[in-house]
């Protein structure tokens, strides 16, 4: 039986030890890069391909590290938690920002949407490209990176600027949570 594993997407954000402190086995991709445990197509998990340099080339040269199961859930990213996201967002949903707070609640949305866009592409990473809710995935990340590349200027901007960031949030946390299996959509203590 086979332990479910990280998407590839995921995997490739793992830092790995410096190479140059690893034995032929790890550096070779036989032996867990952490525990140093031999590995079987059953264990291995791939790493993706890393960058490296040596002193005795003048370029950059690659390397697949792999690891044991256990050495990579252990280091698995932290759920994403989109009910308090959703719940902030909201904030931004209402009345007059006054400009100062927009300013604020814009930085936060940004720190939230850097943490969103990878966890949304990860949920989708096991799917075909041309599955419909990947492309739609990718749709979505693609203009929550726009939101976040946009930098207001003028009176009024900011608040408007929260409200953009604070809907790219809306539609990336309801996508997480669709794509993500055994996850709700609900805020808890919302009515269903
Ligand atoms: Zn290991």
């Amino acid at each position: 039986m086979t332990a479910p594993t990280l998407p590839l997407s995921a995997r490739r954000r793992i830092p790995v030890p410096d190479r140059a402190r690893l034995t032929g086995e790890q550096r070779h991709g036989t032996a867990c890069v952490w525990c140093a445990v031999v590995l079987s197509p059953e264990t291995a998990a791939d790493l993706g391909h890393r960058p490296y340099t040596t002193p005795s080339v003048d370029y950059v040269l690659t390397w697949w590290p792999r690891g044991c199961r256990a050495c990579v859930a252990a280091r698995a990213p932290l759920p994403v938690d989109t009910a308090t996201m959703r719940a902030m967002a909201r904030q931004a949903l209402d009345v007059d920002l006054p400009a100062a707070v927009a300013a604020s609640l814009a930085v936060m949305y940004r720190g939230m949407l850097r943490e969103l866009v990878p966890a949304v592409r990860d949920a989708v990473d096991d799917l075909p490209y041309e599955h419909t809710d990947r492309r739609a995935a990718e749709a979505d990340v693609h203009r929550a990176l726009g939101d976040l590349d946009h930098r207001p200027r003028g009176p009024g901007a900011e608040a408007a600027h929260a409200l953009r960031l604070a809907h790219a949030l809306l539609v990336l946390t309801d996508r997480l949570d669709q794509s993500t299996p055994g996850r709700t959509s609900a805020v808890p203590g919302t009515p269903t």
